[in-house]
């Protein structure tokens, strides 16, 4: 049997569902390239592989009495250590919650497990999701499969090299300001960001409320389609979960499989243009656009001048709403606690705990937002960044008159060497500089591998309407049968 770690999560279901193989072996197979892999990539902060087996066998069992299974039954996935997950270590990669179990499932893993997924484990991130390198990780970054010197992205880096290594066919990340789509530029996997409020923020733990967005990370754009499917619709759990049905994801990508896009109109930002993408990421890019032309699609350049203003409008917004939600972070409902040793009084065991547990990032972010809500300078920061929002948010709605996606570079650069970008945090804020636009209107964007530049992955991005996701994932499919997936040079240690 070929070795079932490089099969797509579409196969493997396909396979597990006819007991071509089962659900345990499938399972044992990425455990085993966990245990070859991981020591050189770190994409796993926790592996439950005991959980795992079981859930397995669960599917075997099933499928054993007759069950019906669904598509992506015994199916293993990685699981970004931000979301709840009842019973195992949920860390968000941040020292203040080491230890933390929580008591529940996210509304997105009840859904994975009633699809009969199984969960390998929890993936290594950039703490509390704020860094575009998984070197703000507390626990150590996360090392780039195609070059174990680079950066796998930020922050869902471990959830994308899980992926790329073959370590799982899939995984969950969570989409800020570009944290599914960068790290799936990077490492040449695809990244999926759904419209805000198409999948539910229940049980994510929150960094900045109104951008949060889980979606799937894969090797292949039907993967991440069925997963979207797995994971998406209407939460009443979540307030700003949206109350219809989603759109048809699955058909989207199986139609675009077919590689027509007649009658396609895409989008170029001008003003992306300008913003210097460097060279081979720019030539890439240029190519796949031409790729979707000779598919059917017609190109039409779009103005989006409010765009430059996204990164400094994000780095407000988001900020803030950090500095609200890691209130809750207080030494006394969660994990860690320092100085709790009858000499302290509570306020100063909340500062000692917060002192220790968080990072230099997450207290630069706290910091930034703090100032940016305070009385006196709220209108000219936040208030102005919320304006600039709507701008933006403007901006999309008068291209998508003109246009059906819009199309970008995912990310200016490849993947860049540790350590690069970690002492200016500006650089490090630019590798967000197309995703965000998208996270302040609140539509569905993905990141599809779109060949290399001196060996390694570069990432195009497509854009579509708040709740269009097919859109994207027609284009992006399309796309798939010029530029098929990319497979990064073999880690020593591999098994197969
Ligand atoms: N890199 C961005 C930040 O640091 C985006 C993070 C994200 O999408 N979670 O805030």
């Amino acid at each position: 049997m070929s070795d079932v770690t490089r099969a797509t999560a579409a196969e493997l279901g396909r396979m597990i569902g006819a007991g071509e193989v089962s659900a345990e072996e499938v399972t044992r197979a990425h455990l085993d390239r966990i245990a070859a892999v991981d020591g050189q990539v770190h994409a796993f902060l926790h592996v439950d592989a005991e959980g795992a087996i079981a859930a397995a066998r669960a599917v075997d069992s099933a499928r054993a009495r007759g069950e019906k299974l669904g598509p992506l039954a015994g199916v293993p996935i990685a699981i970004k250590d931000v979301i709840a997950t009842k019973g195992v270590p949920t860390t968000c990669a941040s020292k203040i919650l080491e230890g933390w179990r929580p008591p529940y499932d996210a509304t997105i893993m009840e859904r994975i497990n009633a699809a009969g997924m199984v969960m390998l484990g929890k993936t290594n991130m950039d703490e509390f999701a704020m860094g575009s390198s998984t070197e703000y990780s507390a626990y150590g970054p996360t090392r780039n499969p195609w070059d174990l010197g680079r950066i796998p992205g930020g922050s869902g880096g471990g959830s994308a090299a899980a992926v790329a290594a073959y370590e799982a066919p899939l995984a969950i990340g969570t989409d800020t300001g570009g944290s599914i789509r960068q790290p799936g530029a990077v490492t040449g996997t695809v990244g999926s960001k759904p419209t805000y409020g198409g999948t539910s923020r229940y049980g994510l733990v929150a960094f900045s409320s109104s951008l949060d967005t889980p979606g799937p990370v894969t090797r292949t754009v039907l993967d991440a389609a069925l997963l979207h499917e797995v994971i998406g619709g209407h939460d009443p759990r979540d307030s700003t979960s949206i109350p219809a049905p989603l759109p048809a994801i699955v058909e989207a990508a199986r139609l675009g499989a077919t590689g027509d896009l007649s009658g396609v109109r895409i989008g170029l930002v001008r003003e992306f243009a300008g913003e210097g993408a460097e060279p081979g990421v720019a030539a890439a890019v240029r190519e796949a656009i031409e790729a979707l032309v000779k598919l059917g699609a017609e190109v039409v350049e779009v103005s989006c001048p409010h765009f430059e203003y996204a990164l400094p409008a994000y780095y407000l917004i988001a900020p803030s709403e950090a500095s609200s939600n890691l209130a809750r972070f207080d030494a006394v409902r969660y994990g860690l606690r320092v100085g709790d040793d009858g000499q302290h009084s509570l306020e100063e065991v909340m500062s000692l705990t917060r002192e220790a547990g968080f990072g230099p990032e997450v207290k630069r972010r706290i910091m930034l937002g703090t100032y940016a809500l305070s009385s006196g300078y709220y209108e000219a920061y936040y208030g102005q960044a919320q304006k600039v929002r709507t701008l933006i948010t403007n901006d999309f709605k008068a291209a998508f008159e003109q246009v059906d996606v819009l199309v970008s570079p995912t990310t200016p650069f490849v993947a860049f060497p540790f350590g690069s970008r970690t002492s200016d945090p500006y650089q490090m804020y630019l590798a967000d500089l197309y995703t965000i636009p998208t996270n302040l209107y609140g539509g569905p964007a993905i990141s599809v591998p779109a060949g290399l530049s001196e060996g390694l992955p570069v990432g195009l991005q497509i854009m579509a309407p708040t709740m269009a996701d097919d859109r994207m994932y027609r284009v992006a499919a399309a796309l798939e049968t010029v530029i098929p997936p990319l497979t990064p040079p073999a880690l020593s240690g591999s098994n197969s």
